[in-house]
């Protein structure tokens, strides 16, 4: 008879766990948050774990220049990264500069971004954008968060990438739908509205980190940690979060 393969010592120690029927760690919940300086502790050590494990991690929207980054940016609300860097290409072939996104019919930008979906909207952002920036900054990006969120479309999400990755210096952490359920799973921040998430995450993931953090989580998201079927059995980070199953 052959011998059973060898178990993981992640494998063993999950099984040994669940034949002492050990009860399944508490779900994060708000006002359940450790203390700062515990957070702040293992916010060092989820980052030092992920750049091992993602060390080339960066932006994954496709982009030539700030302009760039900010229309990617708005056309990837509600849709793929992969989709958005599909659409970009031909998107900046028929309008290469803000001044043709601000003079276009609107519906032919609708046409040329329809696969992102919300597509009305979503031309509305970008001809709105554009005329603002060339209106009161010369066409080009405002280096300041206070002025970037005025732009149409440019949220505080948005605006922390364009910051981040344009001049290497975001006004805190980017808090989309991954970062935000993820951080929450890891005990970091107790918060779905992602302005106050991001508040707490200041305050815990050190300032060198804010741009690459959200790049770290988000290539978590998609290789282990996914919304429906999270790898919990092969997660690097499975010691320190507070939802595992
Ligand atoms: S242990 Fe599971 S829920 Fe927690 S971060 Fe890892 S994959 Fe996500």
């Amino acid at each position: 008879m052959m011998a059973p393969p060898p178990r993981s010592p992640r494998k063993a120690a999950l099984s040994d766990k669940a034949s002492k029927a050990a009860p399944e760690p508490a779900k994060p919940a708000a006002g359940d948050l450790a203390p700062l300086r515990q957070r702040q502790a293992k916010a060092r050590a989820v980052i030092a774990a992920l750049r091992a494990e993602f060390p080339d991690t960066r932006c994954s929207l496709e982009h030539g220049d700030g302009w760039q980054l900010l229309v990617a940016t708005i056309l990837s609300a509600q849709c793929t990264d992969a989709r958005v860097n599909l659409v970009t290409p031909g998107l900046f072939r028929q309008f290469p500069t803000p001044v043709d996104f601000a003079a276009a019919p609107i519906e032919e930008i609708e046409e040329a971004i329809r696969s992102t979906g919300f597509y009305r909207n979503k031309a509305k952002s970008l001809q709105g954008a554009a005329r603002h920036l060339l209106e009161h900054h010369d066409g080009r990006l405002p280096e300041d968060i206070e002025e970037l969120v005025k732009v149409p479309g440019c949220g505080r999400k948005t605006a922390n990438v364009v910051l981040g990755e344009v001049y290497g210096a975001p006004a805190g952490v980017v808090v989309d739908t991954h970062v935000g359920r993820i951080s929450r799973k890891l005990g970091l921040t107790d918060q779905d509205d992602p302005v106050k998430a991001e508040r707490q995450l200041n305050a815990c993931v050190p300032q060198a980190d804010w741009r690459d953090f959200g790049h770290l989580i988000i290539d978590h998201g998609r290789k282990t940690c996914q919304a429906r079927s999270p790898k919990c059995d092969d997660c690097g980070l499975y010691r320190w979060c507070v939802a595992r199953s």
